[in-house]
């Protein structure tokens, strides 16, 4: 531990047995990782910048209504991660949504079918991650939120990280880093010059995604089941319509929608004021529902901006979906791995695996 601002960290101090791994990042990848290393005995603390777990599946609690504003839901194709699935239903944290589905243009509104399932948090996307983070809490893990990882120091005893504040936390004899790679990149870069070039190949773009709350209901289209729950934008500055209140354990919640943005659209507003863009985004919302329909009221309109939302496209991930670089650094998150919920929780899951196995470890049985 440095001198004067050191931090006071059960995880830290004299190594025995179990090796001791800091985390940046508690998005799913993170969880999904840390996850797999605590319940193999290893000590693990993770680090988050933002008010507590969750990253892109966060969600934004209004005065009345509370808007998902990252991932909306997700589809599930891979043995273990349905296996994780099934676990998070069985804690009651997801349940399947949507089930109806549109297409949506100006001129008209038509049924979209892609026969795939898809899933949800319930009651709201981020209660998958907050009840991943109690698990992991419980089982012995830290979590560090409102902690942002400025540095890497690696000294003899292992990685000491800095934080905004001045402290230190440390040291810990491997480092995983799940921070998107434009923001991972700063903290590799002095020390690894394969994960900084890697990084620097993966660019991300960004997205803006607005939400607006209504004093009362959408106004029922003609030819549109009144209950519909998701639409797919035909609109160049607006791609994905979701109305939270259709999503399972929110259905005594106003009417309020989530309304995803081009990400050519975001590329060329990205520095506007985010009321301007909330009120463009509504304004296209509004031009998908015929002129003659009165439109509900809003009680509170509002947009944030994902500086790194997902991959850019034909970019050259690495086969293993993460990676490991020297001296207990290694890489993961959706951005080494495909830009999903289902890739970002197989990148974590993986490394995790990867990592025991280099050590010797084996994962518990779950
Ligand atoms: C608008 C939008 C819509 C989406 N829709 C879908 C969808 O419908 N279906 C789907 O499957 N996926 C969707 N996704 C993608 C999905 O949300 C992501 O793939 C997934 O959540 C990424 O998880 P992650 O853990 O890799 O990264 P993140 O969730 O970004 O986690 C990284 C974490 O690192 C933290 N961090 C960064 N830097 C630091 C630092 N220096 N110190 C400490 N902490 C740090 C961040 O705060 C963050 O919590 C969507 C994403 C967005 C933005």
């Amino acid at each position: 531990m440095s001198a004067n601002h050191s931090h006071t960290d059960p995880h830290t101090g004299p190594l025995t047995d179990a090796s001791s791994v800091a985390v940046i990042g508690a998005g799913i990848a993170g969880l999904a990782c840390t996850n797999v290393l605590t319940q193999a005995g290893q000590r693990v603390a993770l680090f988050d910048k933002a008010r507590g777990a969750g990253g892109r599946m966060s969600s934004k609690r209004r005065p009345d209504a509370t808007v998902d504003l990252g991932a909306q839901a997700f589809t599930v194709r891979d043995d273990d991660f349905a296996a994780e699935v099934e676990r998070w239903r069985g804690a009651g944290c997801i349940a399947e949504w949507p089930n109806a589905v549109y297409q949506a243009s100006p001129s008209g509104w038509q049924p979209y079918h892609d026969g795939q399932t898809r899933y949800t948090g319930a009651p709201r996307m981020s209660a998958i991650t907050r009840h991943l983070a109690e698990t992991l809490t419980a089982q012995g893990a830290i979590l560090y939120s409102a902690t942002r990882i400025t540095a890497l120091t690696k000294t003899a005893d292992g990685w000491e990280l800095s934080c905004q504040n001045g402290d230190v936390f440390g040291p810990y004899t491997q480092v995983v880093i799940t921070a998107p790679p434009p923001q991972a990149e700063s903290l590799v870069q002095p020390w690894d010059n394969t994960l900084s070039s890697l990084c620097k190949h993966l660019p991300q773009q960004s997205c803006w995604a607005g939400w607006a709350v209504f004093e009362t209901p959408l106004p029922t289209l003609p030819g549109v089941a009144p209950d519909w729950q998701m639409a797919r934008a035909q609109h160049p500055a607006l791609r994905l319509i979701s109305r939270n209140a259709t999503k399972p354990g929110r259905e005594t919640e106003p009417e309020s929608v989530s309304l995803i943005a081009q990400l050519d659209w975001s590329a060329a507003h990205l520095e506007e004021q985010s009321d301007a863009v909330a009120q463009q985004l509504f304004d296209a919302l509004k031009s998908l529902f015929p002129a003659l329909l009165a439109f509900p009221r809003v009680s509170d309109i509002g947009a944030h901006r994902w500086r790194y939302s997902q991959p850019a496209e034909d970019v050259d991930m690495p086969t293993e979906g993460f990676a490991i670089g020297r001296d207990g650094l290694a890489l993961c998150g959706d951005s080494l791995r495909g830009g999903r919920v289902e890739d970002a929780w197989l990148s974590g899951y993986t490394l995790a695996q990867a990592l025991l196995e280099e050590r010797g470890s084996t994962v518990s049985p779950r």
